[in-house]
């Protein structure tokens, strides 16, 4: 293996036991030091044997991820539960929008468990209901609603999908968004001023998409700020957009930055860049490559050994990465420690304590979408799923 002296964060060390406390779970959560943890979390999942069914988020702690049954995106780990119906419990590690996702799609038998309620997710927060029937409102005053097409991405909350679902919109992963937003340009061609599209609620994937996927230019953007008066845009700013970009983002891909990139690149000639689309234009437009959690694991494991990878997406994944391919020299695209705050807080106290519960015949923390949200939701979820083409990995 090539040694190659990186000024970034070294990978594949050590472990944090040291979480950041949930503040929902009462009573008795394990101490984070207790060493019977693994132990404790073996015994539970052997004792509910095939009625319990663990879902891990690629963005997962080491310490959760090994008692996962499956692993990935939240849109395969949903379908995934949704294949295992015998399944009476879903413990999904990851975030709260991912929970619902998979109550959405699974049976009504099946109950979906969320280890701490603290796990949300800052983008998807970024996008709430009330203000996305203002801006709706807003486009009716200013005389575009009637050619606008909601589109969500996978990370939303359930009742922005049921939006989606009811306003004749559609849900997108990173992987087919580009498929998504020509099947929303679709559906309004017939007018003479042709289409928008409203995206929400991360604005970097929608305008990575709509820039480098759909041949727009930046000027067909505009971003919507729910903080300001109609959204911070004049009506002729409206009338003349495309793309209309709810100003939301994810705290953990917008920080990467294009001047590390450069950085990188001057200092080790032949480094490979590879980003996430959540990431912000101007790192995109520097990156080698781009694509969803599945193709940045499918692309650091097809690369050739003694290659050198910088990569920009959630930290947990970027070690597990660097640990499984020890010939390949891979390294965090940032210069400071930096996970997802939200879905850290699935740690193993949280896995044990949930998993005990249900043993002991205690359901907790269990998402449950009610059912007209859930109905209008699978409305644009199904729209998704008859996308033409590509797969649906986030
Ligand atoms: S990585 Fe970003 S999008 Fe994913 S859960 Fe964390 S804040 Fe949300």
């Amino acid at each position: 293996m090539t040694t190659v002296d990186l000024p970034l964060l070294p990978l594949g060390k050590g472990r944090d036991l040291d979480a950041e406390r949930g503040v929902e779970c009462p009573g008795d959560l394990p101490p984070a030091s207790d060493p019977d943890l693994v132990a404790r979390a073996l015994a539970a999942k052997e004792a509910l044997g095939e009625r319990v069914f663990v879902l891990g988020h690629h963005y997962q702690r080491d310490e959760v991820i090994q008692f996962a049954d499956v692993t990935g995106d939240s849109f395969k780990l949903a379908r995934d539960a949704a294949a295992r119906p015998d399944a009476e419990f879903i413990v999904f590690c990851g975030v709260h929008f991912m929970a619902e996702s998979a109550d959405i799609l699974t049976a009504d038998t099946q109950r979906v468990i969320l280890p701490d309620l603290a796990a949300g997710c800052s983008m998807a927060d970024m996008a709430r209901l009330a203000q996305v029937e203002d801006a709706w409102d807003a486009l009716a005053d200013a005389g575009v609603q009637d050619s606008v097409v909601p589109v969500t991405y996978m990370n939303s909350t359930a009742d922005i999908k049921a939006f989606c679902g009811r306003n004749g919109g559609v849900v997108c992963t990173s992987s087919n968004a580009d498929v998504a937003l020509e099947w929303a340009f679709e559906q309004k061609a017939h007018l003479e001023d042709g289409a928008k599209v409203l995206f929400f609620p991360d604005q970097h994937l929608g305008r990575n998409t709509a820039v480098l996927k759909m041949g727009m230019s930046l000027e067909d953007c505009v971003v919507w700020d729910p903080h300001k008066a109609n959204g911070g845009l004049t009506v002729d700013e409206l009338r003349a957009a495309r793309m209309i970009l709810w100003k939301g983002h994810c705290s953990v891909h917008g920080r990467f930055s294009a001047s590390v990139v450069d950085d990188l690149r001057a200092q080790h000639p032949g480094i490979h860049i590879l980003v996430h689309p959540e990431c912000t234009h101007e790192v995109v437009l520097k990156a080698d490559l781009v694509g969803s959690t599945e193709f940045i694991i499918k692309t650091i494991e097809a690369a050739e050994p003694g290659t050198t990878w910088a990569i920009g997406t959630e930290l947990n994944l970027v070690k597990r990465l660097a640990d499984a391919h020890p010939d390949k020299n891979i390294v965090f695209l940032d210069r400071n420690v930096c996970y997802c705050s939200t879905m850290n807080r699935i740690d193993l106290p949280h896995l044990v304590w949930a998993m005990e519960n249900l043993v002991a015949g205690n359901v907790v923390n269990q998402i449950s979408v009610d059912p007209d949200t859930e109905r209008e939701a699978l409305v644009a979820l199904q729209r998704m799923l008859d996308l033409p083409g590509k797969s649906h990995r986030d």
